[in-house]
Order: C-alpha cells, then sequence, then structure tokens
C-alpha cells in the first residue's frame, strides 16, 4: 500500500475552505449553490458560462476563494464520509423560513455534529410573506444549536436565495470561520485528492472530479485513485477551461483514467506508471476477496 510523508509546518500555505450545503428537500439548497455561484467576480462576467463538474470554486472581490461542492443533498456528504474522505470544512445549513425543521434538517444537524464540522446556519426565503426566522432560531435550540442571536456560537444569516438577499453576509461567515479554523496545506508535493463524483463519459471516457487535499496535480502525473490508476492526460476546471495543474482545494475533472473510481475514492499521485498499476491491482483484488466473502454460499 501507498504511504504518504506528513508535511512540516513550514511548507503549509493557507487553501480555500471546502463548503458543503445541506437541509431538507426543497428549502433552497440548489437555489443558495446557484446564487453563490454567481456572487463571485468571475461568476458576474463570465455570463453564467459554467459546468456542473460537482464542485465550483468562487473568487471573491479581495481575491480569496471558496471551494463549493454542489452536490446537494446528503448522499455526497454522508456516503464520503462513510468511506473515510472527510473533505468538507464547513457546512451551511439551509432551512426555509416558512416550513422551519424538518427531518433532513435534523439529519443534518445530527451528520454535522458526528463529524464534528462546523455549521453556519441560512435561514433561507426570508422574502416569503410567512416567513418567520425567530421559529426557526427557537426550534434549533431545541437541538441544541444555538445561534449567536440566541447568544449562542452557531453563526446564523437571513438570506432570500430568490431575491440574492443576505449573500454578501453569508459568505462573510464562511470567511470568518474558515479564518477561525486556519485551514493551509502543501501545495508544494505530489498531490493527493478525493474523488467527488465519477462517471463514464461518451466521447472522454473515465472522467473523475478529484478535489485536490494537498500538493498540485499537473497534466502527465501518473496516479492511483481508489482501484483504477493513470496518468492525467488533461486537467479541466468548472468553466470547462483545461488547466495545466490544479492545487489545494481546487475541484477539477481529471481525464486519463483506467475506470471509473467510486465517490470518496482517495487519488494519490505516484513515481511509476508501474507502481500505480501494482498499487491499483492490489487493491482489486482486496476489493474482490471482500466481494467474494460477503456474497452468500
Ligand atoms: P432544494 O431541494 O433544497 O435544492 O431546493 P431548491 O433550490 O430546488 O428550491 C425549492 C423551491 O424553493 C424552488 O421552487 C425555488 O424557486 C424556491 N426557493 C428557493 N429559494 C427561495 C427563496 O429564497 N425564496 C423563495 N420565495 N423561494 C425560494
Amino acid at each position: 500500500e501507498l504511504e504518504t510523508a506528513e508535511d512540516s509546518e513550514a511548507d503549509l500555505q493557507p487553501r480555500a475552505p471546502v463548503v458543503a450545503v445541506m437541509g431538507h428537500v426543497d428549502h433552497g439548497k440548489t437555489s443558495l449553490l446557484d446564487a453563490l455561484r454567481g456572487s463571485g467576480v468571475a461568476g458576474g462576467e463570465a455570463g453564467g458560462i459554467t459546468q456542473h463538474i460537482g464542485a465550483y470554486q468562487v473568487t471573491m472581490k479581495d481575491k480569496s476563494k471558496i471551494t463549493f461542492l454542489d452536490t446537494p443533498g446528503h448522499e455526497a456528504f454522508t456516503e464520503m464520509r462513510a468511506r473515510g474522505a472527510d473533505v468538507t470544512d464547513i457546512v451551511i445549513l439551509v432551512v426555509a423560513a416558512d416550513d422551519g425543521l424538518m427531518p433532513q434538517t435534523i439529519e443534518a444537524i445530527n451528520h454535522c455534529k458526528a463529524a464534528e464540522v462546523p455549521m453556519i446556519v441560512a435561514i433561507n426565503k426570508v422574502d416569503k410573506e410567512d416567513a418567520n426566522p425567530q421559529r426557526v432560531r427557537e426550534r434549533l435550540l431545541e437541538h441544541e444549536v444555538i445561534v449567536e442571536e440566541m447568544s449562542g456560537d452557531v453563526q446564523d444569516v437571513e438570506v432570500s436565495a430568490l431575491k440574492k438577499t443576505g449573500l454578501d453576509e453569508l459568505i462573510e461567515k464562511i470567511q470568518l470561520q474558515a479564518e477561525l479554523m486556519e485551514l493551509k496545506a502543501n501545495p508544494d508535493r505530489a498531490a493527493e485528492g478525493t474523488v467527488i463524483e465519477a462517471k463514464l463519459d461518451k466521447g472522454r471516457g473515465p472522467v473523475a472530479t478529484i478535489l485536490v487535499n494537498r500538493g498540485t496535480l499537473k497534466v502527465g502525473d501518473v496516479f492511483v485513485v481508489g482501484a483504477e490508476s493513470g496518468k492525467v492526460r488533461a486537467l479541466i476546471d468548472d468553466h470547462g477551461k483545461q488547466v495545466k495543474k490544479a492545487g489545494p482545494s481546487m475541484p477539477v475533472e481529471v481525464l486519463g483514467l483506467s475506470g471509473v473510481p467510486m465517490a470518496g475514492d482517495p487519488l494519490q499521485v505516484v513515481d511509476s506508471e508501474t507502481r500505480a498499476r501494482e498499487v491499483a491491482e492490489y487493491r482489486s483484488s482486496v476489493l474482490h476477496q471482500k466481494r467474494t466473502a460477503q456474497a452468500p454460499a
């Protein structure tokens, strides 16, 4: 198996926070992600030419960046966590101000607590006539989520994804939370990343969206990803543009895989193609053994 060296403190540099959006169905996760996507400098000027690759990065006016996982719903988050991939730094809990706390809201709260991932509560749909943000804050108390307004330390913000209000404040709160966490990674090493999503593309073959955790992934790099291996043929960013490299917290589509890996699989850059194939073959034989052992006689 592959062993990776730890980074020394001196090599660490600040990296963008990775943010996931969770909440009950129809409370506005998709709308909020779309609104946030348009809130950066690039989003405003690019005329909405965006690709859905499972994650995107927004560059703010002060040049700072935030990475959003845009697979709404809890599957991505829970599935990846179940597989040991903790890619999410911060969760935005979306609660519709008219609907209030619903079963999937509570489920999301429990996931965050179990994962010890800090939450920011976005009370959405405050433009609606029957919106009652205060009621949301009170109900959150019952689940031991004590927001700032209730003298707690969980940040909350009233937003309308529809009217695009409160977004700047939400972004400020994400940045504040990220600062507190002092998120860092070494960009100058062989890359390690995590599969956000993967598919077999008709024209391009196996494609995986990789979120780089540390190091810098480059065209030509040889890698192992789950039980697959490969050599980076091309890297494509969330605007559909080819890039030569991707550093920490950047999501990119990777072309040049031997097969389709699973969401949550780790990617590691290795020295040689022989080594990459060996590790991938070893892993796929272990996977195969597990499956045969589990299969009923
Ligand atoms: P998701 O299932 O959590 O991803 O929710 P969606 O983003 O698909 O939103 C569900 C519905 O709520 C859609 O009809 C949206 O147009 C609507 N919606 C989302 N945000 C707002 C908002 O801030 N105000 C109002 N009035 N409607 C919203």
